[in-house]
């Protein structure tokens, strides 16, 4: 069976950045599931699997346009220390979600100063060009409940 919108596809799977260090990885756990065609997965690796068979595996090169998105300079910003009261030691590398101007996000500290912490709400994948290795193990018709839900069950 083809993959096309309201396909319910498995696939395995290697995320690997330009520097060629494992970001992410299937191995170990079970085939990621998505409903295809409904914005589940990053906008490139989608384009890159529709029309494809189970059993194909396939190399993926995504640049950030279409994976997510460039480092925007304006979502790394400056705070007080103050304002992580209840947490006992801020470092660097620690994420907390945060109200920003652009919605609710994952922050992470990158930097902490006396009296300062510098956040960035940037996606931590943001302006990286990511390289998918996949396998597709199996590609079946979406239940009218999935199609509905705009998720696999
Ligand atoms: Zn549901």
């Amino acid at each position: 069976m083809q993959i096309a919108s309201n396909t319910v596809v498995s696939i395995d799977y290697t995320l690997t950045n330009d520097q060629q260090q494992v970001l992410d990885s299937s191995e170990g756990r079970e085939p990621l599931k998505y409903l295809h065609g409904a914005g589940n997965i990053i906008p490139g690796l989608e384009q890159a699997l529709e029309g494809q068979e189970s059993g194909t595996e396939l190399n993926v090169d995504i640049p950030p346009e279409s994976a997510y998105g460039p480092r925007d300079p304006e979502l790394i910003q400056d705070v007080s220390k103050e304002a992580f009261q209840g947490v006992d030691q801020i470092e660097p590398g620690m994420q907390f979600r945060a109200q920003t101007p652009s919605g609710d996000r994952v922050v992470t500290v990158t930097d902490v100063k006396d009296e300062q912490v510098t956040i960035d709400a940037n996606h931590p994948l943001a302006g990286e060009t990511l390289h998918f290795a996949v396998t597709i193990r199996e590609v079946r018709e979406a239940t009218d409940e999935e199609q509905q839900h705009g998720h696999v069950h």
